[in-house]
C-alpha cells in the first residue's frame, strides 16, 4: 500500500479509483456532496485524519463528521442508535441531517475530539456515495476550508483556498443545498438540534415532533459550528440598510447581498446576487459562493439584510449572523 505523506500538487476530475487509492494510501481527498465540499480521509487512519486537522489548521477540539455508504455499517459505530434517530435516518438518510451517537470502540478519538459521541451522516451526492461504497472504511470529514472561513462549495472553492494542501478534488459540480448539514443529538433518547442547516427544522418536526434547539454561540460549544464568528468573509459584513450605509461610505465603497430588490445605487459589479427572485433555497445554494466573492471585491464593506426566518431561511440567517461577527 502507499502511503501519502506529502500532498503537494493538487489536481481535480471525477476519478472514483483514484480517490478512493488516495483514500486507502493515507492522503486526504476533498470529495462533494449536497451541503458543501468535504476534506476526506480514511476515518480509522488516526495519520490521515491528523493530517485533516492540519490542512484546514482546525483547532483539535472540533470534531469532524463521518460519512457512510448505509445504515448496516452504522451498527459497528455506535453503542445506541435510540428510537427517534432511527425514524430521523430512516425518513432523511441520505441527505443533510448529522446524527451524534454515543461512539463505538472502533471510532478513534482523533475523530471526535475525545467526545464519547460521534457525528454520522449519509450524504446524498452521486459520487461520493459511489466513492463509500468502493471502501471498506467510513470517511472523517469536515468542511474543505480554512478554519473559521467561508465553506466551499464549488470544486474551484477547493482549489482556491486550500490552494496546494489536498492531492485530489473530486468533482461533482455545485452543491445542490449550499449550506451545512443539520446536526441533531439525543438527550434521553429525546433530539436536540446542535447547528442549523439545510434540513428545516420543521421537516425533523414533522417526522418526531417538537425538537428543542441548542444553538448556543459560547466559545467551548458541543458542536462548534456553534462557534460565534465563523463561515466569515474578509471584508467587514454589515446589516446596516443601504442610506445608513451611505452617511459613511461612498456607493462604489459599497457591495450589497441581494435577496430580491437590487439597490440602484450601488454599482452594478458590487452587486452579489443570494437570489433576484427572492428563493430561499436559491439564496443557500448562492451563499457561501456570494460570500467568497464579496472578498474579490474592491469595496470597504459589504450590506445584507436577514431574510424570512421560515424553512431553510433560518439556517442562511445563523450563517449570515456568523459571518457578520468577525466585525461587530
Ligand atoms: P464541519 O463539517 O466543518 O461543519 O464540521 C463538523 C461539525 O460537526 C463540527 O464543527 C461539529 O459542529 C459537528 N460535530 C461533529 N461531531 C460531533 C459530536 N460528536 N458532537 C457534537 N457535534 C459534532
Ligand atoms: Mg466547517
Amino acid at each position: 500500500m502507499t502511503k501519502y505523506y506529502f500532498c503537494t500538487v493538487i489536481e481535480r476530475g471525477t476519478d472514483i479509483q483514484k480517490a478512493a487509492e488516495l483514500l486507502r494510501g493515507g492522503a486526504c481527498v476533498a470529495i462533494p456532496t449536497e451541503t458543501v465540499y468535504g476534506l476526506a480521509a480514511h476515518a480509522f487512519d488516526t495519520e490521515a485524519v491528523a493530517s485533516v486537522f492540519r490542512i484546514k489548521e482546525r483547532p483539535s477540539f472540533d470534531p469532524l463528521i463521518l460519512h457512510i455508504a448505509s445504515q448496516e455499517q452504522l451498527a459497528a459505530l455506535v453503542t445506541d442508535f435510540p428510537e427517534k434517530a432511527r425514524i430521523l435516518a430512516g425518513a432523511f438518510w441520505p441527505g443533510p441531517l448529522t446524527l451524534v451517537l454515543p461512539k463505538s470502540s472502533t471510532v478513534p478519538y482523533n475523530v471526535t475530539s475525545g467526545l464519547e459521541t460521534v457525528g454520522i451522516r449519509i450524504p446524498d451526492h452521486p459520487l461520493t456515495l459511489q466513492l463509500l461504497w468502493e471502501l471498506n472504511f467510513p470517511l472523517a470529514a469536515p468542511s474543505a476550508n480554512p478554519f473559521g472561513y467561508v465553506s466551499p462549495t464549488t470544486a474551484q472553492h477547493v482549489v482556491d483556498s486550500l490552494g496546494e494542501k489536498v492531492p485530489y478534488v473530486l468533482d461533482g459540480g455545485p452543491c445542490t443545498r449550499g449550506i451545512e448539514s443539520t446536526i441533531v443529538g439525543f438527550e434521553d433518547g429525546e433530539p436536540v438540534i446542535y447547528r442549523l442547516g439545510s434540513l428545516p427544522v420543521q421537516e425533523i418536526e414533522k417526522q418526531v415532533g417538537k425538537v428543542r434547539i441548542s444553538v448556543n454561540q459560547s466559545s467551548n460549544p458541543v458542536a462548534p459550528g456553534q462557534v460565534k464568528m465563523h463561515y466569515a468573509p474578509l471584508v467587514p459584513l454589515l446589516n446596516l440598510p443601504l442610506e445608513e450605509a451611505l452617511k459613511t461610505y461612498r456607493p462604489e465603497e459599497l457591495a450589497v447581498l441581494v435577496f430580491g430588490e437590487s439597490p440602484e445605487a450601488v454599482p452594478s459589479q458590487n452587486r452579489v446576487f443570494l437570489s433576484a427572485k427572492g428563493d430561499l433555497y436559491e439564496a443557500a445554494r448562492n451563499l457561501f459562493g456570494a460570500l467568497r466573492q464579496l472578498d474579490t471585491l474592491p469595496v470597504k464593506a459589504a450590506l445584507f439584510s436577514y431574510v424570512n426566518n421560515e424553512g431553510i431561511g433560518a439556517a442562511i440567517n445563523d450563517r449570515l449572523r456568523r459571518a457578520a461577527a468577525r466585525h461587530s
